[in-house]
């Protein structure tokens, strides 16, 4: 009989540490404990000047996450008041969630890509450029049954009702309001340095990272991270979000040697941005080659759901490998590639002769 080995964990998966680091003058970080599959913990950058201190994603939306906040700090020696500045990388939870807290106990400022705006608010206009407008801009719930035909995200019960629930009062998930927003190559100072704001749409359309030229320092929140790879949805409301996030990948490793040093979200500081940045590019191409090769094999249309089984083992199929499946043959099709007809209220995908 062979012996089951748990795989080691991803530096990523790791939980929280209690262990505060100096990564450079005047800049710590401290790990935040989270609950999201896949994930151990964030980081939470404390960023120190003569004003106070900024945070760098403040964990999640819950009671326990900020209480943990208030530990780091406090381990710190800095008292709360001193906030001035929360940043913000993209408009996911286990970014946004301290915000609105340390905005109501500090009244400190909250700092976004412009385009912050979490992915379910009606308000947000899809890109005009977006054939699928129609499909894509529909609210829905994480459960409904996307657009490609396949079956909803499976969430417990529990928290689809918390969902549904704040869904309608959205004031309950206690979602940030943004008092600066930057746009791309906005330059901004605290910390004592002045950094440069690059928006890197891909994981979302808000994402935003901030370049440190003096020191060499890239906040880069989960866009580029140090083991695994970030999320690509197919539901974000970009024509063809698999392409920006490529761009914005290469937006970033052409900072190249500049950058000294990349402070991801998750896991641990890493100094090669464009080599990392690279090879995610470059694991994703292989997924495109992988499809390709999959439609060859089947020699039929093939629903988002088959090439999900390509592209995923067992225990990660489900909502997520589907939406990014989705994702890459969308940039498949947008390429010319591939084309798309819909049978049965499923997509199906050819390659184009
Ligand atoms: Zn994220």
């Amino acid at each position: 009989m062979t012996e089951v080995v748990p795989r080691p964990l991803k530096q990523e998966q790791l939980p929280a540490s209690d262990e505060i680091m100096e990564i450079a003058p005047g800049v710590l970080r401290a790990q935040l404990p989270i609950s999201i599959p896949g994930l151990g913990h964030v980081n939470m950058y404390i960023l120190e000047d003569e004003r106070g201190v900024t945070l760098v994603d403040p964990g999640l939306p819950e009671k326990s996450s900020y209480e943990v906040v208030k530990k780091r700090l406090d381990q710190v020696g800095v008292p709360l008041k001193r906030v001035h500045s929360v940043i913000v990388t993209h408009s996911h939870p286990d970014h946004f969630g301290g915000a609105h807290w340390l905005q109501a106990d500090t009244g400190c400022d909250i700092i976004t890509h412009e385009k912050f705006r979490v992915f379910w608010d009606p308000s947000e206009p899809p890109d005009a450029d977006i054939d699928d407008v129609e499909m894509r801009s529909k609210p829905r719930m994480p459960w409904d049954a996307p657009p490609w035909g396949g079956p909803g995200m499976e969430i417990p019960w529990k928290r689809r009702a918390r969902i549904a629930v704040t869904r309608k009062i959205p004031r309950l998930l206690r979602l940030p309001t943004p008092t600066v927003r930057l746009v791309d190559a906005q330059h901004f100072r605290f910390a004592r340095r002045d950094w440069v704001a690059v928006h890197t749409p891909g994981h979302t359309a808000d994402h935003l990272c901030l370049f440190d030229p003096e020191h060499g320092l890239m906040l880069c929140g989960d866009h580029v991270l140090p083991t695994i790879t970030p999320h690509i949805s197919g539901l974000i409301r970009a024509k063809d979000p698999l392409n920006l996030f490529f761009e914005s990948l290469d937006k970033v490793a052409a900072f190249g040697p500049q950058v000294k040093l990349a402070l991801p979200a998750h896991g641990n500081v890493f100094s090669d941005l464009a080599g990392r940045a690279n090879e995610i590019k470059e694991h994703h191409v292989g997924r495109l080659q992988r499809l390709r090769d999959a439609c060859i094999e089947l020699g039929r249309p093939a629903t988002v759901m088959d090439m999900s089984t390509y592209l995923f083992s067992p225990r990660s199929q489900g909502g997520m490998a589907d939406s990014e499946t989705f994702a890459h043959l969308e940039h498949l099709r947008l390429t010319g590639e591939m084309e798309r007809t819909e049978s049965n209220g499923q997509y199906q995908y050819i390659l184009k002769d």
